[in-house]
């Protein structure tokens, strides 16, 4: 038993590639390509050198003194919040945009719903000096105004969606029309664990340095490679893929999920995917989805943008249904009260996203000598205005 993805993209019966016919093309170039181009010493070099000098990492694994000895438990936080821009999405980028030079592409497409991803992208492609379409949704763009203007202080072009609900997967329409359109020159970065084979799995691999400086830093802190859980937030599932990657299989390891409860997992306004959803096909993959009786995408909530999402990773959706994974869900109150209560005892104002994962202590206790790692996903400047009107500070 393995909890990694096969040849095919499946993580049990979750995954694959169902895409239209004219997509095909696209994906079978990056399938056929992608885990021999990362293992390619150059490439490795490369994207270790980038990640290194202009990321920031390895990123730090900090002992958080005062949250253990509230909960009475030894807690790490993975420090991802320090990663450039401010969370992890930039390991995924930054892989992509490396693996799109190897293929030749001269042109990048991304879709983005609060603008997180879409600034990861754009960041890389000015890098990189590469041209940069960011599709999002008309109602995205207006509410997300600060992540607009810093993607075209980047170089990249804004292209709104204007058809349906005119939010995230309108916008994933548009960028998917558009690579049917342009199959030769241009790269589609996704930005989660999410999508058809092999994204998913490239996206994981990429997040995967995640894991693999939490194994050697806690060798060094703790003379074990091992904690006992993993704690990380999911929306799509990329930051808890990375968390997760080199622990999958190892079952002395607990892994444990936090997803977001919106107001309440029966309101009906959450996104507490693995709770209420059913198997079904979103973004060109076979998964867990929020939907009606008669399959229409349900509409999420969450006081968070980056985990208001109706599916989830496919890796995460054989996490749940096999039981190698705990899932829990936290409501917008739980998260926003938890992410004050890291700010003031550990001087660390976490996304609202990473907030989530905070309040796993509400539903659950652990032992003293547990050694937990809870991955600090992003920080929380973001959501500063979020934070204020909540609090009315
Ligand atoms: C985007 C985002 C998330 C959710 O995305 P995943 O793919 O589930 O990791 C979580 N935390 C932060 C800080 C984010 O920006």
């Amino acid at each position: 038993m393995t909890y990694n993805a096969n040849e095919k993209g499946y993580y049990g019966q979750f995954g694959g590639a169902f895409i239209p016919e004219m997509l095909y093309p696209n994906t079978e170039e990056l399938r056929q390509n992608y885990i021999q181009i990362m293992e390619e010493p150059s490439f490795k070099k490369e994207f270790h050198a980038l990640l290194k000098d202009y990321v920031g990492r390895p990123t730090p694994l900090y002992f958080a003194n005062r949250l253990s000895d509230k909960y009475k438990t030894k807690i790490y936080l993975k420090r991802e919040d320090l990663c450039h821009t401010g969370a992890h999405k930039v390991n995924n980028t930054i892989g992509q945009i490396l693996m799109a030079k190897r293929l030749g592409k001269t042109r990048i497409i991304a879709e983005t719903g609060a603008g997180q991803h879409g600034v990861a992208t754009a960041t890389v492609c000015a890098l990189m000096g590469i041209d940069c379409v960011v599709y999002m949704g008309e109602i995205d763009i207006a509410r997300q105004a600060p992540n607009v203007a810093r993607m075209k202080m980047l170089g990249a072009e804004v292209r709104p969606a204007l058809s349906g609900s005119r939010t995230l997967k309108d916008a994933t329409n548009e960028a998917i029309r558009d690579w049917i359109n342009n199959p030769v020159d241009t790269h589609y970065i996704i930005g989660s664990v999410v999508g058809p084979h092999p994204y998913p799995d490239m996206v994981a691999r990429f997040q995967s340095v995640i894991s693999e400086e939490i194994q050697s830093q806690l060798l060094e802190k703790e003379g074990t490679p091992n904690p006992d859980y993993l704690i990380a937030c999911v929306g799509g599932g990329s930051n808890a893929a990375g968390t997760y990657y080199h622990y999958l299989d190892n079952m002395d390891v607990g892994i444990i999920a936090v997803e977001a409860a919106g107001k309440g997992i029966h309101s009906g306004e959450s996104a507490a995917t693995s709770a209420l959803g059913k198997v079904g096909i979103i973004h060109g993959s076979k998964t867990l989805l929020m939907q009606t009786q008669d399959g229409q995408i349900t509409e999420p909530y969450s006081i968070s943008a980056g985990l208001d999402y109706p599916g989830v990773g496919p890796m995460h959706a054989h996490l749940y249904t096999s039981g190698r994974g705990e899932f829990i869900s936290v409501t917008d109150d739980e998260a926003m009260t938890a992410g004050l209560l890291v700010s003031q005892l550990e001087g660390i104002i976490p996304a609202i996203e990473t907030s989530h994962a905070f309040a796993i202590f509400d539903h659950r206790k652990f032992k003293p000598d547990d050694i937990l790692v809870i991955n600090l996903s992003g920080r929380g400047d973001k959501d500063l205005q979020t934070y204020i009107d909540y609090f009315k500070l």
